[in-house]
Formats: structure tokens, sequence, C-alpha cells
């Protein structure tokens, strides 16, 4: 077979490391889909009328050596200075043991979500820590795996309380004392769902107006309030009282459930995760186990294996949000699981002395500066701080802020007077000397006797960390090995294949993560000047120009931190748009049976009604019911979501004519962007019609999933919606997220992705996913029914696999995947977007060879499906039901009518290199009926080793 010049170019150019097969796999690969080229194979999978017109062209692609001198020349365009601006962000020590193990080891950063609790037993243990951390410091009883952000953590707090509190009061009270992005994203929150907001002082607090309040702790400009009257207050009223508050301050102070808080939210950024302008960094929320079940986000709880060992499991997963659909409560999906594991170490790795004595030693340098500053003559707020102070400058201010900078340090700017100052952990006796200096004091000796400014009744007065996790042997050696052996109980993409279908687990290329611990990344605040930022700012925009240049659309918003809070962005922008042109009143959503469970539940979040619409026998959107319902809610419809390719796998050849109806009707198409790796370089969302769409940069640019986060779900909207896209966070309105480009230091990997591909290497990326996918269709098609293709028989760059007709011989979807694991895979997507069935997805970074592995698994599991109906094999007692098997299964009694061979090393399975789970499979139900989302007590371990 000959290549035409795109076969094979982009291939030998530039793109080793993103092509999984080689021209000769491709070539094999093709005769067995029955194409005689790619070229052929992508014109039959793909509708003419929905190709792109012209080729994406970027310039010529660059090598890995120019990309890192590229991005060394970017990075050096941004000015790292110190900043004591404090507001949620603060200097911080990564230590660098959790550096290089976690942060920069792909056994954690390139693992999927832990919805397959066998092969994620490391993680889990690691977010398992991270909960008990978060659930000690804030003096509550449990605690989610972490929340977006801090800003987003306080909406979700609000709407948590709303539902849970007996007053049906409508208002929701605001300490003006929090974070200015706090109260941003909270308005915008609350806005569409009609709550009203109070900001005002904690003291004017009316609890029989409110349904909740929400105090900073410490507020914004440093003050430390006890809120105790508050929350009586609150309760007395059947009102919810929550604080945000700063977890490295608790070690110090009264905690909010010492309070009697209900709820407990803020952001664990300053457990050695850096800054990075903005984020990702991992927020958390804690509440009274009453609320556990009203808790949005992922928990980690315990339940037992079957072989009645402890094991850890995501609890109430029945709650995943695509299940709950339009009673939905709140859209998170992907969150901060890497961060998360980070901070949870940092803990681990300080313990409860060093915790506390990071805290202190911060204090005492704040309380310095202020005694320096104060003799100085300059009045310094408030009297009582954690970290944080306020300096009366009067006409000075911007001279001392210039001062400061001349200096090395940005000081933040608090109304027209005032200069705030917040110490953190990376603060020495020279930057307070510099801070002094900005002020105009020289020579002072930083030794000053350093008191308390904390009273005494503010004191925390309970223990914290107290469980073995956080008293363990602190050498390295011990740190080190304890990193490796979690690490080493997960299945993450560094050991094989994760063909979970609409999650695009792709390769995560290490020159594109190389540049996201480069202090010029990681040390920005994000509200840091602006020209201090040029490096970010000219790669948000060339990023931003090509991710327009690929999606059709005229601007990009960086700010959503998940496809999901994309989603909710691109329709509250839908939503202001409506309100602009006098149609506020539109309300109704055509979302199809088959969407994302985050579709109905972002619509539900901006307050609209959900309308779902049928799919048609052969999976597409249900036209006449389309359009029946389209006509029907003609005066009300703001808009519909529809997903492209659909979640069925499939180039749909009406999605134009969807998006004309809706359009028709006054409504505005939102595009899920999920499948984008389907489409990049061959076909345009907005060319079809949509008006938003959100991408998934973790799913089709390159950022690795991080075991369930971070993540970056960016929009691209059309012209006429630019003006309605969210506000800056700390500026303006209308805000979804904490900083203005959202995690901003992961966006070097998936820029470095597309100047590392170029046009054509981005397009034959798809093309070669699209191979990928029909490939696996092909081998696996005689065993199992594709439940979904396209008019030409062809599938996207996914394929759904139809495991239902085994039911009748008692095999479910769950035992294929969990046979799977003992083959050392990873399960496809499980029962989604069909009941029943395995959704695949290879992308174009697999291998011939692993593709191949993979369905002789699948087949071989087959085979024993064929075995258990013809009797051949137990129907209980069989391979199958008794996955995944354990190194346990190799010793002591077999009382199995099959071989420990057959057992434990089924087709696909390594045998040197096996992987295997550390437990059988895991009990949900027990996990959700005896719900413990702490470490356990120190008995439990004890019991185990019994
Ligand atoms: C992954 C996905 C989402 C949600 O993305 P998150 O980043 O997890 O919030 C939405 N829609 C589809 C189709 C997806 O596959």
């Amino acid at each position: 077979m000959t290549y035409t010049p795109t076969d094979y170019l982009p291939y030998d150019f530039a793109n080793r490391r993103h092509i999984g097969p080689s021209p000769e796999e491709m070539e094999a690969m093709l005769q067995t889909v029955g194409a005689p080229s790619l070229d052929a194979l992508i014109d039959e999978t793909l509708p003419a009328g929905i190709r792109q017109a012209e080729p994406l062209e970027f310039g010529k692609p660059k090598s890995e050596s120019e990309l890192l001198w590229h991005m060394q020349q970017v990075a050096k365009q941004n000015t790292v200075l110190t900043s004591l601006i404090g507001q949620g962000y603060y200097g911080t020590v990564t230590p660098p043991a959790i550096q290089r193990n976690i942060l920069e080891n792909p056994a954690w950063y390139t693992a999927y979500t832990p919805y397959q609790p066998e092969i994620s037993q490391g993680r889990l243990e690691a977010l398992l820590n991270y909960q008990t951390m978060i659930s000690d410091l804030t003096g509550l009883e449990i605690a989610n795996a972490s929340l977006l952000d801090e800003a987003t953590a306080c909406a979700e707090a609000m709407t948590m309380a709303q539902r849970v509190a007996k007053s049906k009061a409508p208002a929701f009270f605001v300490d003006e004392n929090c974070h200015p992005q706090n109260i941003n994203v909270i308005r915008t929150r609350a806005e569409p769902l009609g709550i009203e907001v109070i900001v005002r002082d904690p003291d004017t607090l009316d609890a029989t107006a409110v349904f909740g309040a929400i105090f900073q702790y410490p507020g914004t400009h440093g003050h430390v309030r006890d809120f105790t009257a508050q929350m009586a207050a609150l309760h007395a009223e059947n009102a919810v009282g929550i604080v945000t508050a700063d977890p490295l301050a608790l070690c110090l102070l009264k905690e909010p459930g010492a309070m009697g808080a209900d709820i407990a939210v803020g952001s664990t950024q300053r457990f050695g995760v850096p800054v990075g302008y903005g984020g990702p960094h991992a927020a958390y929320m804690a509440t009274k186990q009453a609320y556990a079940r009203s808790m949005p986000g992922r928990i980690v709880g315990v339940s037992v294996d079957a072989h009645g060992n402890r094991a850890y499991r995501l609890s109430l997963q029945t709650r995943e949000q695509h299940i709950r659909r339009e009673k939905a409560t709140s859209n998170v999906c992907t969150a901060q699981a890497l961060l998360a594991v980070m901070a949870g170490f940092y803990a681990v790795f300080h313990g409860p002395e060093g915790l506390k004595a990071i805290a202190q030693r911060i204090h005492r340098k704040t309380v310095r500066l202020a005694r320096g500053l104060e003799d100085a003559g300059f009045k310094v707020e408030p009297d009582a701080f954690f970290d944080t102070i306020t300096v009366e400058v009067g006409a000075l201010q911007r001279g001392v802020m210039q001062a400061a900078v001349n200096e090395g340090i940005n000081l933040r700017r608090v109304g027209k007077t005032k200069v705030g100052i917040a110490m953190d952990e990376r603060c020495r006796p020279a930057t307070i000397r510099q801070v002094w200096r900005a002020f105009g004091i020289q020579d002072r000796d930083t030794d000053l006797t350093a008191d308390y400014r904390m009273p005494d009744a503010m004191i925390r007065q309970t223990s914290y960390l107290t469980h073995p996790v956080f008293h363990m042997n602190r050498a390295e050696t011990e740190m080190m090995r304890y990193m490796r052996r979690l690490a080493d109980r997960d299945l993450a993409l560094d050991r094989a294949m994760i063909p979970l279908g609409s999650c695009t687990m792709k390769l995560n290329a290490a020159a594109e993560m190389m540049p996201i611990s480069w202090p010029e990344f990681a040390l920005l605040h994000p509200y840091c000047p602006k020209d201090q930022a040029q490096g970010y700012t000219h790669m948000i925009e060339d990023l931003s120009a090509k991710l327009c240049d690929i999606t059709g659309y005229a601007a990009i918003s960086m700010q959503p931190n998940s496809g999901a809070q994309g989603e909710y962005a691109g329709l509250l922008t839908i939503a202001r748009w409506q309100k602009a042109r006098g149609e506020g009143h539109r309300n109704v959503c055509l979302i199809p049976v088959s969407a994302h469970g985050t579709n109905p539940a972002s619509a539900q979040m901006v307050g609209w009604k959900v309308v779902v619409v049928k799919s048609a026998d052969n999976g597409d959107i249900d036209l006449d019911d389309f359009r029946a319902k389209a006509e029907l809610h003609a005066e009300n419809l703001a808009g519909c979501m529809i997903t492209y390719p659909s979640t069925h796998g499939v180039f749909e050849e009406t999605v134009k004519e969807v998006c004309d109806i809706t359009h028709a009707h006054g409504g505005q198409v939102y595009i899920d962007g999920a499948n984008m790796n389907a489409m990049v370089g061959l076909s345009r969302p907005g060319d079809l019609g949509g008006d938003v769409s959100h991408l998934n940069l973790h799913k089709t640019f390159c950022i690795p999933h991080g075991g369930g986060g971070p993540g970056m779900g960016p929009i691209g909207v059309k012209e006429h919606l630019i003006e309605h896209l969210p506000g800056d966070p700390n500026t303006g309105e209308g805000a979804v997220a904490a900083a203005a480009y959202g995690s901003p230091s992961l966006l070097p990997i998936s820029w470095a992705y597309c100047l590392m591909m170029g046009g054509a290497g981005l397009t034959q990326a798809t093309r070669v996913a699209i191979l990928n996918a029909n490939y696996m269709a092909e081998r696996l098609s005689g065993a199992f029914e594709v439940l979904y293709r396209g008019k030409s028989g062809r599938v996207a760059h996914e394929c759904i696999l139809d495991t239902r007709p085994f039911a009748e011989h008692g095999i479910t979807v769950d035992d294929i995947a969990k046979r799977l694991v003992d083959c050392g895979f990873h399960a496809p997507t499980m029962s989604w977007p069909v009941t029943g069935t395995l959704m695949i997805e290879p992308t174009e970074s697999e291998t011939k060879a692993e593709l191949d592995r993979f369905c002789d698994a699948m087949l071989a599991i087959r085979a024993e499906i064929d075995m258990v109906a013809s009797g051949e094999m137990d129907p209980v007692n069989n391979p199958l039901k008794n996955a995944p098997h354990t190194v346990e299964d190799l010793v002591g009694d077999w009382d199995r009518p099959y071989t420990r061979e057959q057992g434990c090393f089924p087709p696909g399975a390594f045998r040197v290199d096996k992987y295997w789970p550390p437990v059988n499979r895991v009990d949900n139900v027990y996990g959700d009926r005896n719900l413990l989302c702490t470490c356990p007590p120190l008995e439990a371990y004890a019991e185990a080793a019994e």
C-alpha cells in the first residue's frame, strides 16, 4: 500500500510521540477494517457535509528541544516576584519528595478517576488521608475528596445549605470580609437560582432573613473572628452556617466545628501546591455526618472486598451525576484529585507538629513585620491576625506598592489608602526587610520578640492528625516508599491502555509536562500586576487563537476548571445573551437522552428546565421528537445541548438540522466538546451551527487526568456571545471560577501539544484515533455487537459494545470489567450512555500491539462467557464472577473448578510484569450502608493484621 503524504508525513516528521501505530501497523489495520487508505476510511466515516473547508495550519511543528527552548523564552517573559498579596493564594514550599514522586510521576498523574476501586486502592488511600486531614483540621465529621477551587466551593456550600436548611428564607448572607472572588462566584451562582445575596458585616447578620450564611476565616484583610454567636443565631432560625477557612490557620486557631459550623470549605493550595497564576489546587468541603448525603463531589469511603478484607472505594457512587441527571444538585465531575493527593501528602510529610510549626513561624514573622511597621508609626490592622495585615498609608499607597515592586515584592491594594500584606511559608527575614524598605524603614533588625497576636479564646484547643499515617517515620526513604507502594497498587496509563469511552485517556507527553513545574509558571499570583505575566498572556492568546481555529469559534474563555464547569459557564453566557436581547424568560433546554449527566445538571444550575429528547433506533437524535419539542417550547426555548460526534460514537448526519431547528425557535446551540478528539482538523463545532462549546483540555489536549482532576474546560463562543462571557473574578462580575484563566499553570501542556503536532499532526491524531477505534470495532464485532455505527458502517473515535445478551447467563457488564483487571486492563466506560454496555475509546496514542492485547483479552472473556452459557463452567464459581484475582489466590486452599493459572493469567495478562490488584471485588453496598470516610481507627488496622 502507498501512503499519501498526509498519511505518513506527520508521523515521521514530528509525531512519533503521539501516534501509536507505526506506518506498517496502520497498513495492517487498514486491511483488517477493509479500507484502501486512511483517507478513504476518514471519507467513509465523516459525512462530507460536516468536513471543514480548510486544513489546520499552525506552521512548522516544533521538535521537543525546539519546544522546550521556546517555552523557556516565553517563561522568561513572566517576572517572578514574591507575592504577598494573599487573598486566598500563598507562597508554599512543595517538598521535593512530593514534587518528584507525585506531581512529576506518571504513575500518579496519568491515573483515571477511581470508579474501578480494585485498580485504584493507592490513590483512594491517598485521598482518604486527605479527607481525614480536612475532617480533623475543620473539626467536622466528613470531608469530600476535593472541589474545583475555593470560590466554587463557597458557591456549592451555598446551594447545599439551601438544600439542607429547614429555614425557607430566600436570602443568603455573605460576610463582607470574604475574598472578592468568593463573593463574585457566589453572586454568579445565586442569580439564576433567584437567591438574594446579602453582603454585610457579620455583626449585622439577621438570621431570620436567610437560609444560610458564609464567613471567611481569617477574613480577607486578616481579621480573626469567632463566629460562634452567628452559628447559634443561624441554628435558632433553622439556617445553616458555613465557614470558609484557611486550613493552615486552623493548625493554630479554633476550628469551624468548635464554633458550631455546619459546613466548612476552603483551599488547600498552601499545603505544598504552587500558586500557578491561579491553579490548579484542591478546594475542600467538610460537613456534619447528617449532611453527608447532600454533599457535592466525590467521597472516598471504606468498604470490604469479596474476602472481607478492607478496601477503599468512592462512596455513594450512585449519586454520581450522570445518574442523577435533571435531579442533580451539582455538576461536579472532574475535581482536583492530584492536588488533593499532594496536599494530603504534605500533611503526611510534615505531621501535625510540622504543620503547627509552619503556621507558628508564619504568624511570628507577621507579628515581627507588624511591630516594625508600628514602631515606624504606621497603623496596622487588625489587632488579632494570623498571617495577613493591612497597613494605612494614606496618599502613599501607589508609592509604597511601587517601592515594594522595586524590592521584588507584590503587595495588595486595599481601598485607596491601605496596603495588604500576607506572609507565607516562603518568607524569610530578608522578605520582612524588603517589605520594611518599601515603607521607608531601613536597617531594622528582624530579631524582635514575637508574641502571639491571637486572643487566647481563639487558640485551638483540640488535637488533629492523630491517625498513625500522620505519625509515620518521616525519613525520606519511608516517604518515598510509601508513595511508591500506593502508586504500585494502581493501574494508570503508564502501565496499560485505559480505553474509557468519552474520557480520551491519551498520552500526556513528558516534554509537555516539564514546563509546569518551572518557577516562571508555578509561582505567579493570579492577581499580580499584568505586566509581570506577559509570558502567560502570550501563551493564553496564542493557545486561544489555535483553539478558535480548531473549533470555528470567535473567542475562548479559559476560566472554567472542568468540562462541566465549562457547560455551566457556556449556558450562563447564553442566558445573559437571551436576557440582553429581551428574551430573559427563555428557560427550556432540549437535551437528548444520551447526553452526559453533567449536561442536564449544568442546565439545572442555571435554573433551566430540561426537556429530554428521544433517541432513534439507530442511536441518533430522534429528529421528529426534537422538532416537536422545539415547536412546543418555542416561546421559552433557551437552547439545546448536544454532543458531537454523539455519545454513541457516531457522526450524525443531521446535526446541522438540529442546530437550525434550535435557532429557528430562538434557542442557542451548546455543543459538548468532550469528543473533540474525533474532530480536530476534520470538522469544527462552530461550522456545524454551535454557538458555544467547551473543550476538555484534560481529554483531547493532553492534560493528564490526575486520578480525577485537574482539568480545564475552556469555552469557545461565536462573536455575538463574546460580551457575555464570564467576567474577571477579582475585579469584574459574572465569574465562574476564582482565577481569570482557571488553572493556567496547566496550559503549557495543551499549548506544547499544539506546537509540537502542528496542524497536520493534530489532524493526523484525529485520523488515527478513528482508525484505532474502527480497528477494534472490527476485531471485536464477531464476539460483541457494536451497538451503533454510521451510515457507512464505521464508528467515530469510540464504539459501544453490547453486553446485555449475556445477562441470561448471569454475566453482567461488571463481571467483564473486573475480569479485564485480571488481563491487566482498566475497564472501558461502563453502562453509559446505554446501560449494560461497554464504551471503548482507544485514542491515537495506542499501538497496534496494545490494541491487540486488549482485543485478545476481550475475545478470551467472550469464550469464557460461552463456557458459562454452555454449562462447561459453573454459573457462579467461575473466573468472571470471581474476578479480579489477587496474589492471595495463588496460595492457600483452592476450591474452584478452574485452575489458578486460568484465574490469574488470562490472555492479555503479562507474566513478569503482571498487574496484581491489591483487593478482590469490592462490595459497594456494604460501603454505602456503613459510611466511613476518614482513615479507619487504629483498632481496625490491628484487626486486619490478625
Ligand atoms: C467528560 C465529559 C464531560 C464532563 O467533563 P468534566 O471535565 O469531567 O467535568 C461532559 N460531557 C461529556 C460528553 C464528557 O465525556
